[in-house]
């Protein structure tokens, strides 16, 4: 193996991207490095990392070493390039050829996309949309125009920034290729948002998920069963409610809170100035948060967080991507939500 061979195939991936980008096998694109904002108190993904927005030229350039990898599977496999197509086989003759592959840190996702038809892609790390307008639009041409086989593309971004961008300037990112956002809410009561330094209001919130479906967004917003505690916990799911509600986006996805070690939030806790809800509890807020949530889209509950169980034992809810559509099944959830409260009083 020339050292050039495997130069061709280099290129970075980072860590985090969002359950439902990881079941349907999305390639993972770095565009930037870290979360620029990196001060809510409960999160420790990129703590220690510095922000850094990467060149064009670096994007493409990975880009084009995950498309030579494509191309040389697909040649070992007999098929055209073009259409995400590899096989096994062809997996193995590649490694056997460049065994430095074995140690790629990018290789196994992009095999299983390609397996998995190469149909989606997420952008990394944790708000793409700050990267400037025409660099984000150039970078996702070469993404499009390098993969056609790619029929949807999502990214993780802030309110915040949301409402910085212009209107013009989303809708070009979304012309461009970018299809859906995934947001993290995480509250929409302005204490509790303050008190975990999410750097949104809950008007922020509202203004940065509506000007995305203005724009032509499919929505994902994020919020915390739990993050309120025992203090919070109807305020929590009161104002959430309403926010979402505002909003009315395309998916709402649940992410109860736990505590992530060496976080503020996990020094609350020790400290005892943070008291966690019990399961039951947990249940009662989450009921309050469904009955006076009034939308449109689909509820989900796709993490393996949504451990609550029902009356025979078994998982409260579906972790499927799609979740329940609402309001049509928001009776389905809260009959639900009753069967689980009913464990605890037995
Ligand atoms: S914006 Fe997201 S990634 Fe950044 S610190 Fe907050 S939760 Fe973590």
């Amino acid at each position: 193996m020339t050292p050039s061979a495997i130069d061709k195939y280099d290129f970075e991936t980072g860590v985090y991207r969002p359950p439902s980008e990881g079941g349907s096998n999305s390639l993972l694109v770095r565009l930037t490095r870290n979360c620029p904002w990196n001060r809510c108190t409960f999160c420790g993904m990129y703590k220690a990392e510095r922000f850094q927005v990467r060149p064009v030229a670096e994007i493409k350039k990975d880009i084009d070493a995950m498309a030579a990898l494509r191309d040389d599977l697909a040649a070992l496999s007999g098929r055209s390039g073009k259409n995400g197509e590899a096989t096994r086989h062809a997996a193995v003759a590649l490694i056997g050829r460049h065994p430095a592959l074995n140690h790629h840190p990018g290789f196994a996702m992009l095999y299983h996309w390609l397996l998995s038809g190469g149909r989606t892609a997420f952008l990394q790390d944790a708000n793409s949309l700050i990267m400037k307008t025409g660099q984000l639009v150039e970078v996702l041409g070469y993404l499009r125009r390098t993969f056609p086989s790619i029929v949807r593309v999502t990214t993780y971004a802030r309110s915040k920034t949301l409402v910085q961008k212009s209107l013009d300037d989303l809708k070009a990112i979304r012309r461009a290729g970018l299809d859906r956002l995934h947001v993290g809410l995480e509250s929409g009561d302005d204490a509790l948002l303050e008190k975990i330094q999410k750097g949104a209001t809950a008007e922020i919130h509202v203004k940065g998920g509506k000007k995305a479906l203005a724009a032509g967004f499919q929505l994902s917003e994020y919020w915390m069963p739990g993050l309120g505690g025992k203090a919070h916990w109807q305020d929590h799911a009161r104002n959430t409610a309403r926010v979402l509600s505002e909003i009315d986006p395309h998916y709402i996805r649940s992410r109860p809170f736990r505590a992530w070690p060496g976080t503020p939030m996990a020094r609350e806790m020790a400290g005892q100035t943070f008291e966690m809800l019990t399961p039951e509890e947990q249940l009662r807020e989450l009921r309050l948060t469904m009955q006076d949530l009034s939308v449109t889209g689909r509820v989900c509950f796709d993490h393996a967080g949504n451990s609550w169980k029902n009356s025979r034992g078994q998982l409260l809810f579906t972790h499927s991507y799609e979740g329940y559509q609402f309001p049509e099944e928001k009776q389905t959830v809260l009959d639900l939500i009753d069967d689980g409260l009913s464990v605890g009083s037995r």
